[in-house]
């Protein structure tokens, strides 16, 4: 997020440079079940994003001491594969994946019923596989699926995506040259039936009115996505009956 380049980002006729207009997101596509060792999974790609979502549990909680009598903790790793850059990523948790691992077991806070499952835990594994910015967005829209792909009970899903700003332009679901040489980026999410906001960051500037207008094309985009988890999990049930009946 430098705001200083010489590149041009959104051309004359407001044509970004991988050819999409200001509010059009990247192509998005959602797999649930992926895995059969989870207990629940989601298979996630925005754009260049490749992103692996695992769940188990609820199960019992490890360390003992963040036990909670009254309900499950959720516990989120997200990681980024070493080989998910062009620049080698050194393998490991550093503060940037701490922080996401964070804000994404919040906002999955705000959907699953965990007072139901108390002294358990629940474990969501994020692993991006490649990566293009938006990760932190792609994550959390599988982490949900793979939340309702394991049975694990929830009030809704919770889908995200972010907006941000580059050439002066308020733009939506930013790549790798506009969330590195832009203007602000401002990751969101929703939980879609409420257009509760249980995620919301930003990096870089904005005025009110952008912010307002950024805010507005992620919360659409999120709703489109939300269409995606949703038939990703119906196809899910579809393929589970097969089997069953097979
Ligand atoms: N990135 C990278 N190496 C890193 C961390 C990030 O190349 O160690 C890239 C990656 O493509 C990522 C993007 O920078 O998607 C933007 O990272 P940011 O921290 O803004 O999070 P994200 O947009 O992925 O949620």
């Amino acid at each position: 997020m430098s705001g200083h380049t010489n590149m041009t980002l959104v051309n004359e006729n407001g044509i970004r440079v991988d050819g999409r207009a200001f509010n059009q997101h990247r192509p998005f596509k959602v797999n649930a079940g992926v895995l059969k060792n989870a207990d629940g999974s989601a298979y996630v790609e925005i754009g260049k994003n490749k992103i692996l979502a695992a769940v188990y549990g609820p199960r019992e909680c490890h360390p003992r001491h963040l036990q909670n009598p009254n309900k499950a903790i959720i516990q989120c790793k997200y990681n980024m594969q070493a080989f998910s850059v062009s620049d080698r990523k050194r393998p490991g948790p550093d503060r940037r994946s701490i922080e996401i691992s964070k804000i994404i077991a919040e906002a999955l806070e705000n959907v699953v019923l965990t007072e139901l499952y108390p002294r358990t835990s629940i474990d969501v594994y994020i692993e991006v596989l490649q990566a293009n910015a938006g990760t932190r967005c792609a994550g959390l829209t599988a982490a949900a699926v793979a939340l309702a792909d394991a049975g694990i009970p929830m009030k809704d899903i919770v889908s995200a995506c972010a907006a941000g700003k580059a050439d002066d332009v308020v733009i939506l679901d930013l790549n790798k040259e506009e969330d590195n040489y832009g203007q602000a980026d401002v990751p969101v999410a929703i939980i879609p039936s409420t257009d509760e906001i249980v995620l919301l960051q930003m990096d870089g500037n904005m005025t009110r009115e952008e912010f307002d207008n950024a805010i507005k094309m992620a919360i659409g985009s999120c709703h489109e996505l939300y269409d995606l988890q949703k038939e990703a999990l119906k196809k899910r049930y579809e393929e589970k009956e097969e089997d069953e009946s097979s």
